[in-house]
């Protein structure tokens, strides 16, 4: 089906971008890696192209955070120093397993996120790292929780805003944390995501935070699961079967559909599975799953 644009206008700043979408004729779109337009066609009179706006630095900031613009590339976020340094490279890591590297050098964070799939790849390591995204309506700017961004499939709080950064807490920059990503190929959109985030004091877990993604309307945190673990010694008696309760209680809150890459079922089943073994593998514990769970 062949389709035509009225215009293809390039911003050179945010707020530019923000002036042309509004003076333009007919509803704009904003594009950055374009990857989205690959794969559907976008419903729009006219294209603003933000890859020329300034908004792919990669920061450490003063505080000991990490501020991720919303144009650099997954390939960049997958290699630069600050991201790698963070939180033991976990975001990183992320990047590195979204498309492939043709992909990754075009797509963008902001499209990522801003595209609000479900299965969007970089949301659950940035909800376990408690990201915040800043967006502009051109003159102000508003920082928000991420967890607070998606507000459905293909649907957030933006409006009529651009995104500028995500920007992670110092708070967070030693914090232990791993994702995983299962998919039918290397190169296909998730099935499931789950991603872990730990405070430690020594033998004492603080705080777990997990995000969870292509297994609900949007991407989440496992809350229950979380509030199950907090504050739980490491040598408690109890704590292997803890972890496989909170494990259970993650995949509880899962509402997966089913697809042609796999049943909501088995969907929920692996959000158990991925929760015990992440914990497992950053706690160095075997997990004791409730009698119902399938197998690790
Ligand atoms: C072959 C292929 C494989 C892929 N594999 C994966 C994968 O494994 N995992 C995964 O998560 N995704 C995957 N994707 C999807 C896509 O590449 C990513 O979501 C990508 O990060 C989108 O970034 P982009 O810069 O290309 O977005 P664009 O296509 O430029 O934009 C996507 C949407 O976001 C909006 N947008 C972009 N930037 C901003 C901004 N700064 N402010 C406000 N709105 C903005 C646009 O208006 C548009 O609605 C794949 C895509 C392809 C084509």
């Amino acid at each position: 089906m062949s389709w035509k644009i009225g215009d293809y206008l390039y911003a050179s700043s945010a707020r530019e971008a923000m002036a042309l979408l509004r003076g333009g004729n007919g509803r704009g779109l904003l594009v950055a890696g374009g990857t989205d337009l690959l794969q559907s066609r976008p419903a729009c009179d006219f294209i603003v192209d933000i890859s020329g706006a300034g908004l792919d630095e990669i920061i450490r900031t003063p505080e000991g955070g990490l501020r991720l613009g919303a144009g650099a590339t997954l390939q960049s976020i997958a290699t630069a120093d600050p991201v790698l340094d963070y939180a033991g490279g976990a975001i990183a890591a992320a990047a590195q397993r979204c498309g492939n590297r043709p992909v990754r050098s075009v797509a963008t964070l902001g499209g990522n996120l801003c595209s609000a799939l479900p299965s969007a790849d970089m949301a659950p390591v940035l909800l376990a790292l408690e990201a915040e995204v800043r967006c502009s309506d051109g003159e102000q700017e508003e920082s928000l929780p991420l967890r607070a961004f998606f507000t459905g499939p293909r649907r957030t709080v933006l409006g009529e805003r651009i995104l500028l950064s995500v920007d992670l807490p110092a708070r967070h920059a030693r914090a232990v944390t791993t994702s995983r990503k299962l998919a039918r190929t290397a190169e296909d959109i998730s099935l499931v995501h789950v991603a872990v985030s730990l405070t430690l004091e020594g033998r004492l877990l603080r705080a777990a935070r997990i995000g969870l993604g292509a297994v609900a309307p949007l991407p989440l945190r496992a809350e229950q699961a979380e509030a199950h673990l907090a504050g739980m010694s490491l040598d408690e008696r109890e704590g292997p079967r803890r972890l496989g309760e909170a494990a259970g209680l993650a995949a509880q809150q899962a509402s997966p559909i089913s697809d042609h890459r796999g049943s909501g079922e088995y969907r929920r089943a692996m959000v158990a599975v991925l929760c015990r073994r992440l914990l497992s593998e950053l706690l160095g514990m075997r997990i004791v799953p409730p009698p119902e769970s399938p197998a690790v």
